[in-house]
C-alpha cells in the first residue's frame, strides 16, 4: 500500500531540490502518494498567514511530511514558518545526524554523531520585551516535562541504534538555573539506560572538543539555541550545509527537512545540492518503515560521490538535476 506524505515544496531553491529528491525517492521503487500542501511566500503573497491552518490539519491527519526550506519574511511582526510549524504540530524532538561521506572532503573522517535539539522552548519560545526603552529582555523558557522528553528521546534511540554513548550538552556552570534544570533532569533520566554510556559537558568545551575529538562523541542531547548553533557545526564538519540532514519528531507527526535554508540568490540556477532533502527523505523512508530502501538511496549517493559526480558546494561541476538523475541510474542499474 502507498504511504501517504505531505509535501511542502517551499521557497527560493525548495522546488527544484523537491523535484530532484522525489526522483530520487521515486527511483527506490517506494510507493509514496505525495499530498501538495502550501505554506511560506506563497501564502503571504496571497494575503494568508505563512502556514494556513488546513496545511497544519492536513500534516496532522496525515502523520509524515516531506518539507523544503521556506524563506522567514523579514520585518517586524513576521514570523518564521519553520518555527510555526514546529510549535504547532508540537514536534519537539530536532534530530540531525552528521557523518562524514565517501568523496565528501573533510577532516573530519570517521564523524557520526546524531544530535537531539529541544524544539520547542529555550530562547526560541520568543518572550522577549524592551524592560525600559533602552533595555531589551529575552526569557530562556526551561522546562522538566520538555527537557525529560527530549532527553528521553536521545536514550530511546542510543538504545535502539545500538550507539554507545549519550552527551548532555549545557551551560549550568552559568545558568545555573535554567540549564541546571536541564542537566538536572538529564541526572535523572540516565538511570534508566544502565545499559549506554552517559557524560555531560558545557557548550564551549564541546565545540572545541568535537572539532579536536569529534570521534569520542556519539548521540549529543542539547537545549534549543545550542542545538542550532552545534547543528551548524556539525554541518559544516560533514561538509557543508549542502549535505546535512534533519528530522522533526512529535508524539502524532513528524517533518522532515534539510538544515539548510531557501538560499534564495541560487533560486532556478539548478545548481545547488539535493543531498540535505534526500537524506532528510532517507530519515522518513526508515520512520516510514522502508529502511532498505533508505540504504539503497545512501548507498546510490555514495557511489555518484565516489564516481566524483558532486554539486559546486562539494567542488564539482553537476547541476542539481545532473546529480538527482546519476543517483537515480545507480539505483537503476
Ligand atoms: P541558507 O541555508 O538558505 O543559505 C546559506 C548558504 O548556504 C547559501 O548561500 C549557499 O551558499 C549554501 N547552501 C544552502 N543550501 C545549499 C544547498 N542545498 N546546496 C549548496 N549550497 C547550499 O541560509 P540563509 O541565506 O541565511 O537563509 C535564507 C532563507 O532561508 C532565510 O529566509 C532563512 O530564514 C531561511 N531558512 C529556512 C530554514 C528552513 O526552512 N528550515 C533554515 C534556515 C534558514
Amino acid at each position: 500500500m502507498a504511504h501517504q506524505v505531505c509535501i511542502i515544496k517551499g521557497d527560493g531553491i525548495g522546488p527544484e531540490i523537491t523535484e530532484a529528491c522525489q526522483k530520487i525517492l521515486d527511483a527506490a521503487g517506494v510507493d509514496i502518494d505525495w499530498i501538495e500542501v502550501d505554506a511560506g511566500l506563497k501564502c503571504v503573497e496571497a494575503g494568508e498567514p505563512i502556514v494556513p491552518d488546513r496545511t497544519i490539519e492536513k500534516i496532522r491527519e496525515v502523520g509524515v511530511a516531506l518539507k523544503a526550506p521556506m524563506t522567514t519574511p523579514i520585518g517586524k511582526g513576521s514570523v518564521s514558518p519553520n518555527v510555526t510549524l514546529r510549535k504547532r504540530l508540537d514536534l519537539y524532538a530536532c534530530v540531525r545526524p552528521a557523518r562524514s561521506l565517501p568523496g565528501v572532503p573533510t577532516p573530519f573522517e570517521g564523524l557520526d554523531i546524531v544530535i537531539f535539539r529541544e524544539n520547542t522552548e529555550d530562547l526560541y519560545a520568543q518572550i522577549e520585551y524592551m524592560a525600559t526603552p533602552t533595555v531589551a529582555t529575552g526569557i530562556k523558557l526551561i522546562s522538566e516535562y520538555a527537557s525529560e522528553r527530549i532527553i528521553r528521546a536521545a536514550f530511546e534511540f542510543a538504545r535502539k541504534n545500538n550507539r554507545r554513548s549519550v552527551t548532555c550538552v549545557h551551560k549550568a556552570n552559568i545558568m545555573k538555573v535554567a540549564d541546571g534544570l536541564f542537566l538536572r533532569t538529564f541526572q535523572r533520566v540516565r538511570e534508566d539506560y544502565p545499559d549506554i554510556e552517559s557524560w555531560d559537558t558545557i557548550v564551549d568545551a564541546l565545540c572545541m572538543q568535537l572539532v579536536t575529538k569529534w570521534r569520542n562523541f556519539d548521540v549529543l542531547v542539547m537545549p534549543n539555541l545550542y542545538g542550532d548553533i552545534v547543528s551548524d557545526l556539525a554541518a559544516g564538519m560533514m561538509g557543508g550545509l549542502g549535505v546535512a540532514p534533519g528530522g522533526n519528531y512529535g508524539e502524532n507527526c513528524a517533518v522532515f527537512e534539510a538544515v539548510h535554508g531557501s538560499a534564495p540568490k541560487y533560486a532556478g540556477l539548478d545548481k545547488v545540492n539535493p543531498m540535505a532533502l534526500t537524506l532528510s527523505a532517507t530519515l522518513m523512508l526508515r520512520h516510514l518503515g522502508e529502511s532498505q530502501a533508505a540504504k539503497a538511496i545512501e548507498s546510490a549517493i555514495e557511489r555518484t560521490l565516489i564516481k566524483g559526480i558532486k554539486t559546486y558546494d562539494l567542488l564539482g561541476d553537476a547541476k542539481t538535476s545532473e546529480f538527482a538523475a546519476a543517483v537515480v541510474s545507480e539505483l537503476k542499474g
